[in-house]
């Protein structure tokens, strides 16, 4: 471990590295990022934790707990030529280490800036009574509900067909990210009548200086213009210009 932060030191000549393992972890503890150590099965079936914190092997795979003993005398042998140190203390095959969730809040309270964001949902007091995050009222029966729609296969089965079909498209569009249920909206509030099916199209196929996406937008645009569902010329999302037929 030394060694690593002699490297780390020799690589980042700006950055203060600590001297020895030592400093090391005394900075650590400091900063509360102690973690608890937890004996598991080498094959990760389980951890030896409450009431399993006596076992000698896992209880699914039967490995032992413990680092095989001959194993590691040959190892302390072959590092330190005496055979007899810590011969019977038992190692652990495998340790997972766990940094326990309530000193890391704590820690992330310590600076003052941080502070503030951990607080900002409960303190912010811009509500503008629009749903962006859940501490402007979503209720938990209602995102689990979201979650259980979002997980249920019927759903994950259209996504996939959504998503095929997303595929399938040649005409690109320029609605970005708005449902067609908010613009329609818009345009609504715009115009005070319900936009047509083929106003919405041409709403969202059209780029800002009015031009067409691509040629076969171009093509369905027009022909909705001659079976007179819109006018070509005057439909543009969000121009704001009058047009006589719209104003019925
Ligand atoms: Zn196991």
């Amino acid at each position: 471990m030394t060694m690593i932060l002699d490297l780390l030191r020799d690589a980042f000549t700006f950055s203060r590295i600590p001297d020895s393992y030592y400093e090391a972890k005394k900075t650590i503890s400091k900063l509360c990022l102690d973690y608890i150590k937890i004996d598991a099965c080498p094959n990760d079936c389980m951890l030896f934790l409450g009431n399993d914190a006596n076992e000698k092997t896992c209880k699914y795979c039967h490995t032992s707990r413990w680092k095989p003993i001959k194993k590691r005398n040959e190892d302390l042998v072959s590092a330190t030529g005496k055979e007899k140190i810590k011969k019977k203390t038992k190692k652990p095959a495998k340790i997972l280490r766990y940094f326990p969730l309530k000193p890391r809040l704590q820690r992330l309270f310590m600076c003052s800036k941080i502070a503030k964001h951990m607080r900002w949902h409960a303190e912010d007091g811009d509500r503008d009574g629009v749903t962006r995050h859940p501490r402007d009222g979503i209720t938990r029966d209602q995102w689990t509900s979201f979650v259980n729609y979002r997980y249920k296969e019927e759903t994950q089965n259209m996504c996939k067909r959504n998503a095929e079909n997303r595929k399938k498209q040649t005409v690109p569009h320029t609605g970005g990210s708005k449902p067609n249920s908010r613009r329609r909206a818009e345009m609504m509030a715009e115009t005070g009548s319900k936009p047509r099916r083929a106003q919405l199209y041409l709403a969202i196929h059209t780029k800002k200086d009015a031009s067409y996406v691509n040629e076969q937008a171009k093509e369905i645009c027009s022909s909705y213009a001659v079976s007179g569902l819109v006018s070509p010329t005057n439909t543009r999302r969000s121009s704001g210009a009058s047009n006589p037929s719209d104003n019925h």
